[in-house]
């Protein structure tokens, strides 16, 4: 049996094609593997608990048949960090702190979603401590459920238009130093993040201390992508179109 990891499906009441690949996979994957772990932004945006939107609740739905066979756990992103306890009952999901040291298959994995590694961004690591406050969570979600609906689109169109204006800039990935302090606060275990959209499998170094870094691929179109961890190790495989 294996563990899977995803990340960044960016799932929103416009990806048709990925909510349903996801669907699919959930029904493939559901009682034949060991865990599932889903390693933030496994939606576009969530605004509370109490969001009833017809494509969360197809997927929210999905999640909990999956859970009653299969163990999964997820983890907030920077889209979706508004996960509560309503969250966790209504997609029978284990909500994980970032980040979280796993043992599995003979190996120590510190999982992380990986957008607190981007250090060089300070403007955007300024808002991620002001708004995992509780001051500030509370003040969000006492807002009515349209208004916050309202936010979160306005922050999804200036995000596009970073994105488009700046493509993928350097301060969008993880720093050297910000994943060598991650590494060397918990012995130098095999690292698995998302979120820079630049899958990939690095080495580090510092001393005599070394690990490895697994970057899990984001789902777009009508594609995605796992990485699946057994006794041979990690391997990163597609999905999808
Ligand atoms: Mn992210």
């Amino acid at each position: 049996m294996a563990i899977h990891f995803i990340s960044d499906l960016h799932l929103a009441d416009d990806t048709p094609a990925l909510t349903r690949l996801f669907l699919d996979t959930l029904a493939g994957w559901r009682g034949r593997i060991e865990a599932l772990y889903i390693l933030g932004d496994l939606f576009e945006y969530w605004v509370g608990d109490d969001d009833d939107s017809p494509y969360l609740e197809e997927a929210l739905a999905a999640l909990r048949a999956f859970a009653a066979e299969t163990p999964l756990f997820v983890m907030r992103g920077n889209r979706d960090f508004l996960f509560g306890a309503g969250f966790e009952a209504r997609s029978g999901a284990r909500l994980l702190d970032d980040p979280t040291l796993i043992e599995a298959h003979g190996r120590r994995i510190l999982l992380s979603h990986g957008d607190a590694l981007c250090a060089d961004d300070t403007a955007y690591q300024q808002f991620r401590a002001v708004s995992r406050s509780p001051a500030w969570q509370q003040a969000m979600l006492a807002r009515p459920l349209a208004e916050r609906h309202a936010i979160a689109r306005h922050a999804r169109a200036q995000s596009e238009m970073n994105k488009q204006a700046n493509g993928l800039s350097a301060i969008s990935d993880v720093t050297e130093t910000a994943v060598q302090q991650l590494l060397a606060a918990h012995g130098w275990p095999t690292l698995i993040h998302g979120h820079t959209h630049r899958p990939g499998h690095h080495r580090h170094q510092a001393g005599d201390s070394h690990a490895e870094r697994w970057v899990i691929r984001d789902w777009h179109g009508e594609a995605g992508g796992y990485l699946l961890l057994d006794d041979a190790g990690i391997q990163a495989l597609p999905l999808g179109g």
